[in-house]
């Protein structure tokens, strides 16, 4: 079925306005950011939303800067943007490591970071990334706004914290000195979604590890936080055998199933490995920062 089923349209004019129709519509009501992930869903029928609410008018919500101690990225800020950004790559090079592999520039100059992050699809590269780097979501409604951890941000797959009547409006990352950051991928062609995906930050003082985030992509039914891996980490001098461990603990703490992308064992087996190198160079970052 490539058509997708009757739908209303409306083209917010403001957040608030968005919010407010979101609340009016109810659960049938759908925002369309960039429109990637949402449109095949709907031409597959796998999404069949009553009304789209499109929010692409509310240039207020595209921004990446800086404020009150953190980085500040607006949720319709396209993907081009965040492989642009000066202000990230200086602070969290694993976001334009990770936009060089996002699907194609077509796709890059309409998608969005909330689109990203809402679709909740585990095999999404900025969902890792963002877990890694310990980014809070901003989630506002007509009651006010909240602020949500990116562990707490997917409750399921293709599920999120956002509730009824309520839009994602930001992501927050905190400026920490001595940090350093990477994405590694590994696709069956360039552009795909990953087979797996591991991105890692590292934060390091005095030689050791005074924290560290670590996530997968597209191996389990949920973006993967290896937090043992983290536990592992934090408050040890970085180490080959210390990232191997990380590693042993990322290939067996994560859930694959096999389809056209691979089988279990290949999964399982890159989950360890992209862990291990992801770790490496985040480290190499955090020295160099701190030196
Ligand atoms: C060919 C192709 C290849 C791709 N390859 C990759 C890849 O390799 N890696 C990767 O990570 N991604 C990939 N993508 C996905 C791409 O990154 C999409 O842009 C992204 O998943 C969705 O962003 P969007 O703005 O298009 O969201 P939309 O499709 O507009 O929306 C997606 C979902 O999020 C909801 N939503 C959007 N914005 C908000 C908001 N502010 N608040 C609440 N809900 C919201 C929508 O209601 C919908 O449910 C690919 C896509 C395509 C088409």
């Amino acid at each position: 079925m490539q058509t997708p089923a009757p739908f209303e349209y409306e083209r917010a004019t403001s957040v608030e306005g968005a919010i407010a129709s979101l609340e009016r519509l109810g659960p049938e009501a759908r925002i369309i950011a960039g429109g990637h992930s949402l449109l095949p869903m709907m031409k597959l029928r796998l999404a069949n939303p009553e009304h789209l609410i499109d929010i692409n008018d509310l240039d207020e919500l595209s921004y990446i800067r800086e404020e009150d101690g953190e980085i500040r990225i607006g949720a319709l800020t396209r993907h081009v943007h965040l492989l642009q950004s000066e202000l990230l790559r200086r602070w969290y090079p694993v976001f334009a490591e990770a936009e060089t592999v996002i699907a194609d520039p077509v796709v890059r100059n309409r998608g969005t970071i909330g689109g990203s992050l809402c679709q909740a699809d585990a095999a999404e590269d900025l969902s890792a990334v963002c877990s890694a780097v310990k980014a809070r979501a901003v989630i506002r409604g007509t009651a006010g706004e909240r602020v949500v951890s990116m562990g707490k941000f997917h409750v399921g797959p293709y599920q999120t914290a956002v509730g009824a009547g309520e839009m994602l409006t930001e992501v927050r990352l905190p400026m920490r000195p001595g940090g350093g950051s990477a994405h590694e991928k590994v696709e069956r062609r360039a552009g795909d979604f990953a087979i797996a995906a591991s991105s890692a930050a590292v934060w390091i003082d005095g030689g050791v590890i005074t924290d560290v985030g670590l996530a997968l992509s597209a191996v389990g039914p949920i973006t993967v936080h290896v937090t043992r891996a983290e536990e592992l980490l934090r408050g040890k001098a970085p180490s080959e055998e210390l990232f191997a461990a990380a590693g042993e603990i990322a290939s067996a703490d994560c859930s694959p199933t096999a389809d056209g992308r691979g089988p279990v064992d290949y999964k399982r087996h890159l989950a360890g490995a992209l862990t291990k190198r992801a770790l490496r160079r985040a480290t190499a970052g955090a020295l160099r920062q701190e030196a």
